[in-house]
């Protein structure tokens, strides 16, 4: 047994070099998650106490604590918890998911990292959930805030032929003072904050009570579809989503779409704050509580994305 010190630099060269890492080696790959797990050292979940012992009679290492003498698992309490999937093969999906363009479908992965369609499935709606939580504790819109409607699915150009799954939508961005948003919130709507196809008034309100500052600056709103005031940067922003989506996994159903605007979402605020999205996802996922299928695939309550988002708008 090995007395652990503390990495406090390491999640730092993780973020300078964070392509860098070798997925061959579980080593590696454990220094890596152990860094992003514990980036200021080893921290017992049970007392705090900062010094462990490292005990690697498993594939993973347990940690135990040298003052409470409770053990704790790498991979306890994230995102990976319970998964016989190997560690390398998580660490490479994150990779994908935070850098891949135009994005990595389950069935693209399923074949990259060798697993089955189901896991690899699994995997990325894992990762998407821990990013819906943590997009929605991140901070509102605040400053100059505009707000649009928009349709996934709609081919941009096209007054004339629909997509089958279009969906309503509404963005909000800050906008900064040459008008590019720096910070999105996309929002599926349901049917009943429509009018036709036009967002009503409830609809917007429980946008701007989820996702904007009550103090934000300036608020401006458009949800007329042709109207010559509406927002062209952010029904650029809309249309890139769908692209993607129809891109790279050919379309998402209403239940699954707020999921994936998410993750879309999620690299969207990383990269316009220039912040390393693998790092950071990473991090996210050793801090992310796991997520179980029911969960995941919303047979239990409160479980599918943003369960506040449907309790908001539901009211
Ligand atoms: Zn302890």
């Amino acid at each position: 047994m090995n007395l652990i010190l503390g990495v406090k630099s390491m999640y730092l060269s993780l973020m300078a070099q964070e392509t860098e890492l070798d997925f061959s080696s579980l080593e590696a790959c454990i220094r890596a998650l152990y860094a992003a797990r514990w980036p200021e050292g080893f921290r017992c979940p049970y007392c705090e106490h900062s010094h462990a012992y490292e005990i690697n009679t498993r594939k993973l290492p347990l940690y135990q604590c040298s003052l409470c003498e409770r053990q704790t698992s790498l991979i306890a309490g994230t995102v990976m918890e319970g998964s016989h999937t190997d560690l390398r093969k998580w660490m490479q999906t994150m990779q994908l998911v935070a850098h891949a363009s135009p994005g990595i479908s389950a069935l693209q992965l399923s074949q990259i990292i060798g697993v089955t369609y189901k896991t690899a499935w699994l995997m990325l709606h894992k990762l998407r959930a821990a990013i819906d939580s943590f997009n929605g504790r991140e901070e509102p819109l605040q400053g100059h805030v505009q707000i649009n409607s928009a349709f996934y699915g709609k081919p941009y150009g096209s007054v004339i032929h629909e997509h089958p799954q279009r969906q309503p939508l509404l963005i909000g961005a800050s906008i900064d003072m040459l008008g590019v948003p720096t910070r999105i919130q996309i929002m599926h709507i349901p049917k009943h904050h429509m009018n036709g196809t036009t967002v009503r008034g409830s609809g917007v309100q429980a946008f701007i009570r989820i996702h904007v500052d009550p103090v934000a600056l300036r608020v401006e709103c458009n949800t007329a579809h042709f109207s010559s005031r509406r927002f062209r940067s952010l029904l650029a922003v809309a249309a890139q989503a769908s692209q993607w989506m129809n891109l790279t996994f050919h379309g998402i159903g209403p239940k699954y779409l707020q999921r994936y605007l998410e993750e879309y979402i999620y690299r969207y605020n990383m990269t316009a704050k220039q912040l390393p999205v693998w790092s950071n996802l990473i991090r996210l996922c050793a801090s992310s509580p796991r997520t179980t299928y029911s969960a995941l695939t919303g047979n239990r309550s409160g479980s599918s994305s943003k369960a506040y988002y449907r309790d908001n708008l539901a009211s």
